[in-house]
């Protein structure tokens, strides 16, 4: 499958929201001007200067679906039209206290809640750093042992963590664990996995997240797939290829320690389509979310499902995408009848800044598909001149 048609695509954008997004993406490519933005942002966030409203014109209208859930409910509705469902993301990033943590909390628990309201939002998304100190997923996973405030503190990160599936399985609803950097990443595993055992045992309801960038990655999946048939529990994975490669390869090189990520973007890729490939030959144990904005990865999973005779609609098959990004693939996909989820992040403007920020680092660091992104939009800005005329 091509994913050429920009007439579906950018439907449900105006020329001038067309516009706009184009420009953006001419701003993200250029790598200069983005650190220099971030920069003078977060210079900005720590001044209090009144930066909100330049964002909300901007940045926020293109990758956030609005202020709180309720306001991007008019976006989820849009997208169910075009068979696209929807999995909202509080994006602001949350105080690092204990009562933050408690808040954090509680929104996971709301939006769990308030997706189950509608079919068109079958997954909620958890980070679970933000619902304990980091120091301590660090610690845990290099086996270090905690003093007993630690203890005490960790066994309420817990608490949080063993409410928000508790919940999941108490709703029937679908919970997808964020990966995060590698140094905590073995306490998130081990969580992951306690939680997959516990409630994936009919239906697969709690997915972890796998990012092939890394090398160990593979075995990994190979491993868990072991233990999921010895114990009797399904395993949900959402597969992405990663998204903190700077930050790893630095931390590597400080430390002196061989970097945990493939050499190459082209081992990345092989390595993405061996668990890909594992995870279709295990359907029956496993449920694939796939987070990418790859058109190979995409279409490698659409040619299996077409070779095995797969239903396009195949429950245990997901495509996912950021909104604002990729509609090319979300909106070709879904017109097919595959199953598409659009990660739409909310929260208020100030807040999501720094998620935003993020964003278009990530943009510029990724090769290929800012241009992508351009080309489409060119196209299609074609497309309706030609038309008009
Ligand atoms: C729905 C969704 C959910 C996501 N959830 C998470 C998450 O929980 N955790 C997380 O870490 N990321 C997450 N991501 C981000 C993801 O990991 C990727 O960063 C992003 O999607 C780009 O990868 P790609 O497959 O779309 O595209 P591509 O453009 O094909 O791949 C770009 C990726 O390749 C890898 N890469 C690039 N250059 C090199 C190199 N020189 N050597 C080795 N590898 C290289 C990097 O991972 C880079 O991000 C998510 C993405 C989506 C769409």
């Amino acid at each position: 499958m091509r994913f050429e048609n920009t007439q579906k695509a950018y439907h449900l954008k105006s020329d001038k929201e067309l516009y706009k997004a184009y420009y953006l993406f001419r701003m993200i490519s250029n790598q200069t001007l983005v650190s220099f933005g971030s920069r003078l942002t977060r210079m900005a966030l720590k001044l209090k200067l009144p930066i909100a409203p330049l964002f909300k014109a901007t940045v926020f209208s293109q990758f956030c679906a609005g202020l709180t859930k309720e306001d991007s409910l008019e976006l989820v509705k849009k997208l169910e039209i075009s068979k696209i469902q929807s999995c909202l993301i509080f994006a602001a990033e949350e105080s690092k206290s204990e009562q933050g943590m408690d808040t954090s909390l509680e929104n996971t628990l709301e939006t769990l809640i308030f997706s189950k309201q509608r079919a068109s939002l079958p997954f909620t998304v958890i980070k679970l750093t933000t619902l304990g100190p980091i120091s301590l997923f660090e610690k845990k996973g290099a086996k270090v042992s905690f003093t007993t405030k630690e203890e005490e503190a960790w066994q309420r990160t817990l608490n949080r963590i063993n409410t928000c599936c508790e919940k999941t399985a108490a709703l029937g609803a679908h919970l997808l664990i964020d990966a995060e950097e590698s140094w905590l990443q073995d306490a998130i595993d081990e969580i992951a996995e306690s939680f997959m055992e516990k409630y994936n045992k009919e239906t697969t309801l709690i997915y972890t997240t796998l990012q092939m960038y890394r090398k160990d990655r593979l075995s990994y999946l190979k491993n868990l797939h072991k233990k999921a048939t010895k114990k009797r529990f399904k395993i949900g994975v959402k597969l992405v290829r990663g998204a903190y490669i700077e930050k790893e390869n630095i931390r590597a090189l400080e430390l002196e320690i061989p970097s945990p990520i493939c050499e190459s973007k082209e081992q990345t890729d092989l390595n993405f389509n061996a668990g890909l490939d594992f995870i279709l030959d295990h359907l029956s144990h496993c449920s694939l979310f796939l987070g990418s904005h790859n058109e190979y990865s995409v279409s490698r999973v659409l040619e299996w499902m077409k070779k095995n005779k797969v239903a396009k609609d195949n429950p245990n098959i997901w495509f996912s995408q950021l909104l604002g990004m990729a509609d090319h693939i979300s909106f070709n996909l879904a017109s097919e009848g595959y199953r598409v989820v659009k990660y739409l992040p909310f929260g208020p403007v100030n807040e999501v800044i720094p998620y935003l920020i993020r964003r278009a680092e990530e943009n510029t660091s990724v090769s290929g598909q800012t241009p992508r992104e351009l080309s489409l939009i060119e196209k299609e800005l074609k497309r309706r001149k030609a038309m008009a005329s």
